[in-house]
């Protein structure tokens, strides 16, 4: 938590923004964490990769701080299987010890978005975090070239459920609902073009700008988890057998 009198800068919701580390040397993540902490997030501490990926499963922070060597999966691995296998795209900065421009490039390439070399101060690291959170509040990140801001500006409603693409707010039963930035963007879509059908592969080029990959199931799990979410309104996701998804009013 904020020490006594210090401002929360950053803000989620009128939350903290929340942040996950990865680190495996207990002291260095014990660290960031209370370093976190103080600086007016709300962060919590895995120490190798299976961990983070089941941590991040259950609950998505707002940005990954990503050690690359780490027992078991590497952090490599761990952000694979973020961005392929689980459509994740919140902010990632790897932090490393390895410094070789290579090495860096394709920390980058493989969807990092900022890289800090070992040893670094925990000013900077403070700074690069609160920047990659204003780059993605204004969706400037390289992969988002969303759709949620700029095709529809006007609040989308579908039966019980609302949308506002500016202030990312989605409300059921006029309750909001939490949901990641990828149900977010699924759901925009889907609620955009209500009552068309997309094939995966459609959804996956127009959503995240990825090429979609046979037996891929990343959307599929994206409409599980938005599913889940969507708790009475769950129907209007349909599977579409042999074709894709759509999304369909009462
Ligand atoms: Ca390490």
């Amino acid at each position: 938590m904020p020490a006594p009198g210090e401002t929360v800068d950053y803000t989620r919701n009128g939350q903290p923004a929340s942040i996950a580390v990865v680190e495996d040397e207990p002291a260095v993540g014990q660290l960031l964490i209370h370093q976190l902490n103080h600086s007016g997030f709300r962060s919590w501490l895995a120490v190798d990769g299976y961990q983070a990926i089941e941590m991040m499963t259950q609950q998505t922070p707002d940005l990954l701080i990503l050690d690359w060597m780490l027992p078991g999966l590497d952090g490599l691995q761990v952000l694979q299987y973020l961005r392929r296998t689980m459509a994740c795209e919140i902010p990632v900065l790897m932090i490393s010890a390895r410094a070789d421009e290579p090495d860096l490039v394709r920390c980058l390439e493989m969807g990092a978005d900022d890289y800090l070399t070992k040893p670094f101060g925990i000013a900077e690291l403070v700074a690069r975090v609160r920047a990659l959170l204003r780059r993605a509040e204004r969706g400037n990140l390289p992969r988002r070239n969303g759709v949620e801001a700029t095709e529809h500006p006007q609040p989308l409603q579908v039966g019980s459920v609302v949308l506002c693409p500016d202030t990312h707010v989605v409300t059921l039963d006029g309750q909001p609902i939490k949901l990641t930035r990828s149900e977010f963007r699924l759901l925009a879509y889907l609620m955009g073009h209500a009552g068309q059908t997309f094939s995966r592969a459609h959804l996956q080029e127009a959503i995240w700008n990825q090429r979609h990959i046979p037996g891929d199931r990343s959307v599929d799990n994206v409409v599980l988890r938005l599913r889940k979410k969507l708790g009475s309104c769950s129907s209007y996701l349909e599977a579409v057998w042999g074709v894709g998804y759509r999304l369909s009013p009462p």
